[in-house]
């Protein structure tokens, strides 16, 4: 069968001197997992900028068991890690499962991130399961035939460094051009909206934070921490853990969307760096020395602000079943955080059963633990930081104090 593309659905020739081309009617499926979950807005920025219109770019739903054994049966691979396992159901969906199909199944090998610790660190790559999961996945649906080609979609999936913006322009064209009808200068333009978008949605939820924090600092209030990879957000891969518990009144954090302003770190981390123990708030060398994994990296890195910041009285920290990145982690994530009295809970091993019924007896220590004893990490916290924090100094805004305390 013909798999259309842009040039046969529009009829158009990719030149640099054309047009732009019409794009609008192309529906683009990605399959929402791994690290989708933190750079979703690059690729919604990307290609609305290429004319796909917004409302034509499908995300997968949420991981569960209904979509894995509704779309992903009998397609599985051999990776027994969850997230990657998992990702069978998505592709299925986005072939299977839409009302109005779509034409291009785009599941990016995302090699690279941009980081906020990139240049504090050796490196910012993902997952080796991560890197090679979409071939990993693809193989399942074309082991009896091709089943993309059967129900008219083209699968691509570029491998791309997102954490080196300078390669992202070439790999996306060069594996993107035929599918899409791409010139060199309009994927430069759209990856630079991407990269656009991405940070203007990282600045909007770090400054969602700092309007957390800001409001436990006035009113003495503790916050609970989630130390967990990005698809841990996901309600089928971290099982909401941290919801059950922001029921019971305390605000989460989730590491990834930590404030990072010059004002907050240097009150965290000024002393350390004057003492010459770190060379920036972002410096994870005296924890973490062989710091080439991305989302590990920001892990460790969210433990030592854990370990600092006083209204984070308590840490959770998530892992999926049989995680090799996270097994070297354990001890020293926990080690730091409990060095400043900071409590600390473990979930591992988090696989598709939610394990509703030891969730809800741990969810109720927790909320034992951060109760009776907040107060008191607060307080020796704030002891062992300078005087003057920067979130107690500034004005409140009016929007921040009345959402949360609603
Ligand atoms: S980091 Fe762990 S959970 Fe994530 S893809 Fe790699 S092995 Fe799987």
């Amino acid at each position: 069968m013909r798999i259309p593309t842009l040039r046969t659905l529009f009829g158009k020739r990719a030149s640099a001197a054309s047009p732009p081309k019409d794009r609008s009617s192309v529906r683009v499926g990605i399959p929402k997992v791994l690290n989708i979950w933190s750079t979703h807005q690059f690729w919604v920025g990307f290609l609305t900028a290429l004319g796909i219109a917004p409302e034509n770019i499908v995300f997968s739903s949420d991981t569960s068991e209904e979509q894995y054994r509704e779309y992903g049966k009998g397609r599985g691979t051999v990776d027994c890690c969850y997230p990657v396992k998992c990702m069978s159901g998505h592709y299925g969906e986005l072939i299977f499962g839409q009302k109005k199909k779509i034409d291009v199944l785009l599941s990016p090998m995302i090699y690279s991130l941009p980081s906020f610790l990139r240049g504090h660190v050796l490196d910012t790559l993902t997952c080796t399961r991560v890197m090679a999961g979409p071939e990993n996945i693809k193989a399942g649906f074309l082991k009896e035939r091709d089943v993309f080609a059967e129900n008219g979609i083209r699968y691509v999936s570029p491998f791309v460094s997102l954490g080196e913006p300078e390669k992202v322009p070439k790999q996306l064209y060069l594996a993107l051009k035929d599918v899409l009808d791409l010139t060199e200068e309009e994927t430069a333009r759209a990856v630079e909206a991407g990269y656009r978008a991405l940070e203007a949605f990282n600045q909007k939820m770090r400054q969602k934070s700092r309007e957390i924090l800001t409001w436990c600092a006035r009113h003495e209030r503790p916050c609970i921490l989630v130390l967990a990879r990005p698809y841990h957000m996901d309600p089928g891969i971290g099982h909401e853990i941290e919801a059950e518990l922001q029921a019971h009144g305390f605000p989460i954090l989730w590491m990834q969307y930590f404030p990072t302003d010059d004002d907050l770190m240097h009150w965290l981390f000024g002393e350390e760096i004057r003492a010459g123990r770190i060379k920036s708030p972002f410096d994870i060398s005296d924890v973490w020395p062989s710091s080439y994994s991305s989302n590990t990296n920001e892990i460790l890195w969210g433990a030592k602000v854990a370990a600092r910041c006083p209204w984070v009285t308590c840490v959770i920290r998530f892992s999926s079943y049989e995680c090799g990145m996270d097994q070297p982690t354990y001890t020293p994530t926990q080690k730091i955080v409990e060095a400043s009295g900071t409590l600390y809970f473990k979930f591992g091993d988090l696989d598709a059963t939610k394990p509703a019924g030891s969730i809800k007896i741990r969810v109720e220590t927790i909320v034992h633990y951060v109760e009776k004893y907040s107060r008191d990490i607060i307080r020796r916290k704030l002891a062992a930081l300078p005087p003057h924090c920067p979130l107690l100094e500034e004005a409140p805004s009016t929007s921040e104090s009345a959402s949360l305390a609603a």
